[in-house]
Formats: structure tokens, C-alpha cells, sequence
């Protein structure tokens, strides 16, 4: 059983008798995930136009909360409500209604730490770099309204929609990705929660700090063999890596704790990036899936596993000579064990074999039970990649596949699967 992902702008645009008829063909569509609250992010990412919508040939996410919720800005912190959204023009509501009497279960997906922020407790709550900088549009796990903020959320999401599970997305420290490549949103958090906590938890902050402006230092001379053997081998870089995974499970495991006080049949499903790379950004599989039934991670193979790749290689490198090193190292780091030039990357991205590999690290780290979904990239990519990633994803330790995302994938891609599970239906009676 699989699911698949829907933006508030097809909800409204395409409507939902157009958005059934659609994930009917995919067959076995049992979850379908509507993004409440938007990322700032171009629809669809990075080029293209949304094949079907009749309204909006592009849409730019502008970080904003596509539900209709009490203003909770009194309090310090709230999201900004996209202006579209009334009571009686309500996407959420919309889909809700729409498949009531329908075989689909509806998982909103909440992006939580990245979007739109604002009120008088935002600069106290946003992710802070090793410079000092603030990282814009990123809370941190540590900051004290974060978890407040998000409590009051689910709960009114409950009380006017009535969902109990919900699908968390954008919970980690930044990337370097984004509308611009900033290695910097990797040099956090240093805001003065973190650095309260750190303390506490014996890091030396001086330490740590220097050790990353070495590590910075060796990326921006180009010295890319030697920066990934010092970060490897540099116990204050390793124990501040550790120290960003317990924020993230920690704040995790209190959002979960808030919400079933209130609520105790409420269920969190995680959204991560794969393995290769989560461990980076905060994510520790281990003692994230304690916490929660199910997650979804994103082994897009043509894309990098959905990192901007390129977009780091080409900030950190200028030659070509200076981008295949980069591009080595950067496997290196990442344990990647695949032997590729960056000339074929950019062509093809890695091997299919990544799907698989991903899929089964998950499996391994994560806690025995834990329903796994691979994500399938679903737009920008042929229909025979694609069902060659669908099988990649089925042969592999994941349980089921969620394909991102409806709004972007051609006609000639939802016929692709179309074709494949009806052939794959003949050809097992067949055997
Ligand atoms: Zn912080």
C-alpha cells in the first residue's frame, strides 16, 4: 500500500474529483499526505510548469500555513497564515470532506522547523551558525516556543479537522540547500539554548567552535581530502554531530509527549533524509523510530538522494579538476560506496542500487517494526527510471513506497505505473 503527496495549491486549483481520479491510477494508493504548511520552494522544483493545474503554471512555497487556526502570535510565535485560506475556502477541510467516503486515508504533513515564522519571540527561537548569524526561516529544536507553538498547533488542527496522525517533515538543522547554497545553515546551532545546553552537557563550546572554523577553513582552501579525514577523526566535531541528533530526538520526543497529554490517540510519523546523510543534519534513525510507528525517507537516486549536490560541489570548487575531487571527498564523507566520476553523476545521478542500499541501512538502524516508506521522486525523471525506481523500492527492506508528489508528475508517469501494475498483475498469473 502506498501513498503519495498533495500541495495545497492542487487541492484548490485541480480539485479533488480531479486528484482521485489521478492516484486511482497508480492502484494501490492507501495514504494520501497534504502539506499543511508550505516551504519556500519553487512548484515544481527547480524548472518546469505543473502539468494539470488549471490556475498556476508555477507556484512559489512562500512558507506559510495553508489551515485555518487561532492566531497564536500573542504568545511569542506563530507561522503566517497564507491569506487565501478562509473558512470557506480551506484545503484541508477540502480533502477532508472529499474523502470521507473514500478508500484513502487522509496524513496531514507539517513541515516544522523551516517556514514563515514571525512574532515577538522569533529572533529568541531561529537556528544560529557558529559566526553568530541567525539562519532565517530555521527554529531551533533547543529554543524554548518552538515546542509551544507546534503543541497548540496540532491540537487545533485536532480540534477543527479532526486528525490524529500526522506526517512531521523539517525536523533537522538546516541544510546547505535552499533558494541559495549556504554551507553556513551547517554550522549550527549556537543560539544561546543550544549553547546553555551544551555546557550542560560538558562540550567545550570554545573547542567545538574552533574545531569548525578549521574544518570551514580546509573546505574553503580546497583541501577536501584533508577536511573530510579531520572531521571524521575530531572528537569536539563528533560530539557536537551527537549533541545535534539528541536536540532533534529530544524536541521529538517532547512534541510527542505534549501532544498525547492532550490527546493520547495522536500518532507522529517522521519524515528523513536518508541515512547518508541525516545522521549530518540531527537525525538518528536508532532513537527516532522509538518514538514513532513509521517514517518516509527520500532515496531519489537521480537526484542525489534529493541533497543539492551540485549546488555544494560548485560553492566549495571551480576547476573541473576541483570538482571531481569535491565530488570524491564528498562520497567519502557520506559513505557512498559508488564509483562514479562527477561527470556521470550529473548525468545520471547515482546508481539505481542506492534505493536499495538506503532502504536497507534504514531498515537496519532503525527499531525492529518500524514501517518504512521510500520515497519515489516523481516528476523530472522518465517513466522508465521511474519504475525501475518503483522496483528498486518493492525489492528492497522498505515496506511501501510514497511517491512526492502528485502536482508535479506528468500524465506519461502516472500511466507509467498504470501500465506496470496492470502488466504486473497479468504477468503473476501468468507464472
Ligand atoms: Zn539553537
Amino acid at each position: 500500500m502506498t501513498g503519495i503527496q498533495v500541495h495545497p495549491h492542487d487541492i484548490v486549483d485541480e480539485g479533488m474529483s480531479q486528484i482521485i481520479a489521478y492516484i486511482r491510477k497508480l492502484k494501490d494508493i492507501r495514504y494520501v499526505f497534504p502539506e499543511v504548511n508550505t516551504i519556500f520552494e519553487r512548484n515544481p522544483n527547480p524548472v518546469g510548469k505543473l502539468p494539470r493545474n488549471p490556475v498556476h503554471e508555477v507556484v512559489h512555497g512562500t512558507g506559510t500555513m495553508h489551515a485555518v487556526l487561532p492566531a497564536y502570535g500573542g504568545s511569542g510565535l506563530d507561522q503566517r497564515r497564507e491569506p487565501s485560506v478562509t473558512p470557506d475556502h480551506d484545503p484541508l477541510m477540502m480533502i477532508k470532506h472529499a474523502m470521507q467516503d473514500e478508500e484513502f486515508e487522509v496524513i496531514p504533513w507539517l513541515n516544522i522547523l523551516n517556514g514563515h515564522f514571525e512574532g515577538v519571540a522569533l529572533e529568541n527561537n531561529l537556528v544560529t551558525d557558529v559566526y553568530g548569524n541567525f539562519i532565517d526561516h530555521w527554529l531551533c529544536p533547543n529554543a524554548p516556543d518552538v515546542i509551544d507553538f507546534w503543541e497548540k498547533t496540532f491540537v487545533g488542527l485536532y480540534e477543527r479537522y479532526g486528525f490524529t496522525t500526522y506526517m512531521i517533515d523539517r525536523i533537522r538543522f538546516p541544510d546547505w540547500g535552499g533558494q541559495e547554497v549556504n554551507p553556513k545553515g551547517l554550522l549550527t546551532c549556537f543560539c544561546p539554548h543550544c549553547q546553555q545546553k551544551m555546557a550542560e552537557e560538558n562540550l567545550d563550546i570554545n573547542e567545538v567552535k574552533k574545531a569548525l572554523e578549521t574544518w570551514a577553513a580546509q573546505l574553503m582552501d580546497k583541501k577536501f581530502e584533508i577536511a573530510v579525514g579531520f572531521a571524521a577523526g575530531n572528537e569536539h566535531i563528533q560530539a557536537w554531530m551527537k549533541f545535534r541528533q539528541r536536540s532533534v530526538t529530544g524536541f521529538v520526543e517532547r512534541l510527542i509527549q505534549r501532544v498525547r497529554k492532550v490527546n493520547d490517540s495522536f500518532n507522529i510519523w517522521l519524515d528523513l533524509w536518508p541515512p547518508a546523510y541525516g545522521w549530518m543534519l540531527g537525525q538518528d534513525y536508532a532513537s527516532l523510530t522509538k518514538l514513532s510507528p513509521a517514517l518516509k525517507h527520500f532515496p531519489y537516486h537521480k537526484l542525489g538522494g534529493g541533497a543539492d549536490v551540485q549546488g555544494l560541489i560548485h560553492y566549495l570548487a571551480d576547476t573541473l579538476e576541483e570538482q571531481e575531487r569535491a565530488f570524491q571527498a564528498f562520497k567519502l564523507f557520506f559513505c557512498l560506496p559508488y564509483e562514479l566520476t562527477y561527470e556521470a553523476f550529473k548525468k545520471d545521478g547515482f546508481p539505481i542500487q542506492f534505493v536499495a542500499d538506503q532502504n536497507n541501512t534504514v531498515r537496519e538502524k532503525s527499531a525492529p517494526g518500524t514501517r518504512i516508506f521510500s520515497g519515489i521522486q516523481m516528476w523530472n525523471i522518465s517513466p522508465g527510471n521511474l519504475i525501475e525506481a518503483v522496483q528498486a523500492g518493492e525489492s528492497s527492506a522498505a515496506d511501501d513506497l510514497l511517491y512526492y508528489c502528485y502536482g508535479w508528475a506528468g500524465d506519461e508517469l502516472f500511466e507509467a505505473i498504470q501500465s506496470y501494475r496492470e502488466k504486473g498483475t497479468n504477468s503473476s498469473w501468468k507464472e
